[in-house]
């Protein structure tokens, strides 16, 4: 396909569903491993020279100078960018309807009229609709890359936390933040994986893991692995129909040799959602607060104290979403409040992590359904309280928490829309997601 037809197709499919804030085609005159590939960026990754907005009109105008270290290793492997896909507001929701004003609300590929999860919703709609060889660069604060992957019916995976670098990835919260690559097929999870996957001294947080070649493991056979099925996931409150697919599903792992148990996770069933809330907010509720209309996006001409200016900027230009969240952080990390809500969060974390570790010694993998529903309408959306928002990442903040990596695979149909399945492993254990997804493709 030319350039010419590749934008003539995302343009026509943005008509239709707004999977992209920003239509824009810069090739890379490099050879190597994406050589051919589309690759669309979350608004919330930086390309030079593209508009990046992570989503929120408070950066309308930010045309960045430099590439996040994930586009310049694209780039270098050859990969042609198409455009910048839609999100919530700096990630801030789970149907991306969280959307700065005046910014697209992507529609669900199999149901217009149904949402296509988020905060990472462009990335998956267009994941599935585009017509070319296309792998989307996405990113997961506490499930936004499988939330959307499971409503679209994609795959997508979150790496282990410090795996890829987050240079030039616009801050939700810095502790929990991790980008990762959605794709149609296994094989391209695994082949952007093993080209966006490695140290970079600019992020402090990145980590020094040995290189893996990601593709070898697309293929291998699971038998011997064990799975630990997570019982919590498949009760009270789950879509029935949902459990029953993943069922099916976990069936089809034991026939291929996997042994499959039951296991609980108490902590994380409980306070999981707490915890990750309280931190996230907190987080974000300092990130957020270098958007002020003097460095980047949008200005507006200087009047009054610089108190009264910022707060004129942050009241006009952020969505409620935002302000709600950076009332809530502000609140939990303040003196006075501070050793109740943050510090008891962090000390939760850790508490959370360790169960995870300690099942991690009796099992490969554990598996659960992704979401709890499938892609609800957006009517049902309208009706729900913020408190009813959070609760739908029960499944996936767990992970999150504990910068585990896990994919979403696509299970299966439940009322004619798609249904996830979550695999999540011990940390670098991206491999055996690998095997497991490609099993079940
Ligand atoms: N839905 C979650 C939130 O709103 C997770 C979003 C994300 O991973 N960016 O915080």
């Amino acid at each position: 396909m030319s350039n010419e037809q590749i934008v003539s197709e995302v343009e026509s499919l943005n008509k239709e569903y707004r999977y992209l804030n920003e239509v824009s085609i810069q090739e890379s005159s490099a050879k190597g491993k994406l050589s051919g590939v589309c690759v669309s960026v979350k608004d919330c990754i930086v390309v030079k020279d593209m508009q990046s907005r992570a989503g929120s009109r408070v950066l309308t105008g930010y045309s960045p100078v430099f590439d996040a270290t994930v586009i310049q290793k694209v780039r270098e492997q050859g990969g042609t960018i198409i455009g910048k896909t839609s999100q919530d507001e700096f990630g801030f929701g789970s149907f991306n309807t969280n959307v700065g004003l005046g910014l697209n609300i992507p529609l669900n590929p199999f149901d217009k009229t149904r949402c296509c999860g988020g905060s990472s919703g462009g990335a998956a709609g267009l994941t599935q609709k585009a017509g070319f060889h296309h792998i989307a660069l996405s990113e997961s604060t506490g499930g936004s890359i499988v939330c959307p992957a499971a409503f679209c019916g994609v795959y997508g995976l979150c790496p282990t936390y410090g795996l890829v670098s987050r240079y030039g990835l616009m801050d939700y919260a810095n502790s929990l933040d991790k980008i990762g690559p959605m794709a149609k097929k296994v094989e391209d999870v695994a082949l952007m994986l093993e080209v966006i996957a490695g140290y970079d001294e600019k992020d402090s947080t990145s980590v020094k893991h040995e290189k893996e070649e990601y593709s070898s493991f697309v293929g291998k056979d699971i038998s011997g692995m064990k799975i630990g099925v997570i019982k919590e996931s498949l009760g009270e409150g789950v879509d029935p129909q949902i459990a029953s697919t993943i069922q099916e599903k976990i069936a089809v792992l034991e026939s291929k040799g996997a042994t499959v148990e039951e296991v609980s996770l108490p902590l994380n069933n409980s306070y999981s959602l707490a915890a990750y809330y309280l931190i996230a907010m907190c987080e974000t509720s300092t990130n957020l607060s270098k958007y002020c209309g003097m460095r980047y996006g949008k200005h507006e001409s200087l009047e009054g104290s610089f108190n009264e200016y910022f707060s004129g900027v942050r009241s006009e230009h952020f969505s409620a979403e935002a302000k709600r969240r950076i009332i809530i952080g502000t609140f939990a990390r303040m003196s006075g409040f501070r050793d109740a809500y943050y510090i008891k969060a962090l000390k939760v974390r850790t508490k959370l992590i360790e169960e995870y570790k300690k099942t991690f010694e009796s099992y490969d993998v554990l598996i659960s359904p992704t979401m709890p529903v499938i892609a609800p309408t957006f009517s049902e959306i309208g009706q729900m309280s913020p408190l009813d928002h959070y609760r739908m990442d029960i499944l996936t903040v767990g992970p999150n928490l504990a910068g585990l990596p896990h994919m979403n695979i696509p299970a299966g149909f439940s009322k004619d829309m798609p249904v996830g399945l979550m695999v999540i492993g011990n940390h670098f254990d991206e491999g055996k997601l690998l095997q497991i997804g490609k099993v079940l493709e």
